[in-house]
């Protein structure tokens, strides 16, 4: 057909989702990689344990590593309390094109500022461009092997606080070792992990939670 996953995915959301309804949009991204192509959103099954996460942090300024089409953000940005704001990096022109537009289907715009560029560049001028002091909450999910440079660029540029939630997704496979091992074995912070399985396999996963003690 000559277009491009992330287009199809688009597409079943215009199809299947009802406009303004977050919940309609996840589901409708999860029919679709379930049933008919797998691609590398957190999906059902993880989402669970993040929803639950975000739902016990209740944070008020959260950043997410990797946004692609979005599947997470509207996850994560519809459990937002209504002060509260969601920064998404994504470096990749056309995912962050459709993720814009999946985004407004769900009716989120007004929650969720989509920052397109590197992660290494955009993280020192989080505090700068957006007005951020601290974030409550950072979901990692970009690619694996930046987990843990990013992590001490976040320490670094003053963006954790003590009780600032790291979510990593993927810890297990494709797998993040250099970043267990730190997380896991840093007094400053406190990790705990959950199991489950890569999106829409049955291939061990699992996401790290570590709270920064700072
Ligand atoms: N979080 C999304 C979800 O669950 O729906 C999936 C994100 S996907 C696994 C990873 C994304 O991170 C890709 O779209 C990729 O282009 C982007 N990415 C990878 N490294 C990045 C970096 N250093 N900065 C910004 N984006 C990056
Ligand atoms: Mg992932």
């Amino acid at each position: 057909t000559g277009s491009t996953r992330p287009q199809r995915i688009l597409r079943a959301v215009q199809k299947n989702a009802t406009r303004g309804d977050p919940c309609s949009v996840v589901k409708a991204i999860d029919d679709y990689c379930r049933h008919k192509e797998w691609a590398m959103n957190v999906g059902d099954e993880k989402g669970c344990i993040v929803d639950s996460v975000v739902s016990e942090v209740k944070p008020t300024a959260v950043l997410e590593l990797g946004t692609y089409c979005a599947y997470s953000t509207v996850r994560i940005a519809s459990l937002l309390s209504p002060n509260a704001k969601l920064i998404t990096l994504e470096f990749n022109s056309d995912y962050a094109a459709i993720a814009r537009e999946v985004i407004a289907w769900a009716g989120l715009q007004d929650k969720i500022q989509l920052v397109e560029g590197a992660s290494g560049e955009w993280i020192p001028r989080l505090k700068e461009e957006f007005g951020i002091e601290t974030f409550d909450l950072i979901f990692l999910d970009h690619w694996k092997d930046r987990y843990l440079p990013d992590t001490k660029l976040l320490e670094k540029c003053g963006l954790l606080r003590p009780g600032t939630v790291l979510l990593a997704d993927n810890v297990i496979c494709p797998g993040t070792p250099d970043y267990l091992d730190y997380v896991r074995n840093s007094q400053q912070y406190k990790s705990k992990f959950f199991k489950s399985h890569l999106e829409y396999t049955q291939e061990e996963d699992g996401l790290e939670k570590s709270v920064f003690l700072g």
